[in-house]
């Protein structure tokens, strides 16, 4: 064995489920991504497996056991061990492909060369048993140690069968720091139109990974052309000169860096990639010839609205999203009463992500000054977390009084109390009333009019 496949390690149960199967005559064999990861000494998430076991002979082995009947018709059995599921899949070869999306039909075989080569990229071509060692039949651990994404067989052939298998590219290539093989390259330039059939939460599932991953800025850099043929609300912003002294890129180049340097988080990454799209709409140029974008955070937004409907983005990543991208420039300083005003409009979630698209804003701008940017970051953060500390009332919430305190004092339910309980809960932030219930009550009452 060689030393990098002593970097293999099957957990137990995955090692477990692979002898049963074996025991039953069949070959088995962890595949794929947990191989992949292994050799790069990165912790796979999960553990695939894959049999010369037809669906119901491995129906048949697990029998009595906890499985799931996750996609039999592609042959994929989910077998559960202490809560952790493994994806049993029988070898097969995918049929023909007439609408660049899935297979016509597949065809369950025997052999695991065959399963090897209807596989994306060599990376990922890889199949291991303790027993019998690394199956590599496309050169995926010499691409993995050069750090190459390449497709097995031909490109072509590969991405007209299944666009995405173009942003899957782009993904591995993002995640993993790697480049792409010329050929596979050539091939994304060519085809990368067919994106366009391919469902769009597909796109999302991949799309996220990608603007996670560390080398998202020269990706997005290299291929603008695939980014825009699946958001092509980006579209104007390729090349656009903002003519003004306060950015060093064009918007395009400014919205990749921004990406890079925010948290890889899919909500803050997807937030940075929209933040300026509204620019080119809403560009001007003054009289001394210097470019401005007033009111280009509104068309962002709208433009994010279309983007995460048309993705499926689920709710929550939207929400965020589109409060971020419409208040990605509301001034923001480390001085106590806008910081309070701040929790009391978005809470503390949502401020504390507001400051790391300030700062990867910021960054992006230039290459100047990223201390200073840093500075200010580090500050912010300092000025918020003493502020929280105090555990500070910017909220109904947290008010020593509620409505039921007030109409208790005989004030009638009305919007007027409600109107009272804002006004006392601003004059506590402001610091001219304590936050007590007895002074709080009295103002109250004043207020009222009694
Ligand atoms: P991840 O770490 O993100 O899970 P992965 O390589 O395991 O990466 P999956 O999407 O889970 O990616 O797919 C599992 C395996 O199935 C891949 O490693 C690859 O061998 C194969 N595969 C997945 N999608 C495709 C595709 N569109 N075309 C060909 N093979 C694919
Ligand atoms: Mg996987």
């Amino acid at each position: 064995m060689s030393t990098n496949e002593a970097m293999i390690r099957i957990p137990e149960d995955a090692r477990d489920i692979l002898d049963k199967l074996c025991a039953a005559g069949f070959s088995a064999y962890v595949v794929g991504g947990c191989v992949r990861d292994s050799l790069s000494g990165i912790e796979p998430h999960d553990w695939d497996i894959c049999t010369s076991a037809f669906p119901e002979e491995v129906k048949h082995v697990f029998s009595g056991e906890h499985t799931i009947d996750t996609g039999l018709k592609h042959g994929t059995l989910t077998v559960m061990r202490h809560h952790v599921p493994y994806e049993v899949t029988t070898f097969r070869t995918d049929g023909e492909y007439t609408d660049h999306r899935h297979p016509d039909g597949v065809t369950f075989v025997r052999d695991l060369h065959e399963d090897l080569s209807r596989r994306d990229f060599t990376v990922n071509s890889m199949a291991y048993h303790p027993k019998t060692g690394l199956s590599d039949p496309f050169g995926g651990q010499r691409d993995l140690q050069a750090g190459i994404i390449r497709c097995v067989g031909d490109a072509h052939t590969r991405f007209t069968e299944d666009a995405l298998r173009i942003i899957r590219a782009l993904r591995f290539a993002s995640v993993f720091d790697f480049t792409i093989e010329e050929g596979t390259d050539a091939a994304i330039r060519e085809f990368y139109p067919t994106l366009s059939m391919v469902a769009a939460e597909r796109i999302w599932q991949e799309m996220q990974k990608l603007l996670c991953g560390k080398a998202v800025r020269r990706i997005l850099m290299a291929y603008p052309e695939v980014i825009t043929c699946m958001i092509p609300e980006l579209k104007p912003t390729v090349g656009f000169d903002q003519r003004t002294p306060f950015h060093a890129y064009t918007v395009y180049e400014h919205i990749a860096r921004s990406v890079e340097a925010v948290p890889a988080v899919p909500a803050l990454r997807l937030t940075m990639l929209l933040h300026d799209s509204g620019k080119p709409e809403s560009f001007t140029i003054d009289v001394h010839g210097i470019g401005h974008a007033h009111g280009h955070q509104a068309i962002s937004k709208a433009k994010a609205e279309k983007v995460t409907e048309r993705l499926r983005v689920d709710g929550k990543t939207r929400d965020t999203v589109l409060t971020l991208v419409e208040k990605h420039d509301i001034l923001l300083t480390d001085e106590r009463s806008l910081l309070l005003r701040r929790l009391r409009q978005m809470g503390e979630t949502r401020l504390r992500q507001l400051i790391e698209v300030q700062r990867a804003d910021a960054l992006a701008k230039g290459p100047e000054a990223p201390e200073h940017v840093e500075k200010v970051y580090k500050e912010r953060c300092q000025a918020l977390d003493d502020l929280l500390l105090e555990q500070p009332c910017f909220s109904l919430k947290s008010l020593a009084v509620n409505g039921r305190d007030l109409m208790a004092a005989g004030i009638p339910a009305s919007p007027k109390l409600g109107a009272i309980l804002e006004a006392l809960l601003a004059d506590v932030m402001e610091g001219k009333l304590p936050n007590e219930k007895e002074a709080l009550l009295k103002e109250a009452v004043q207020r009222s009019g009694m």
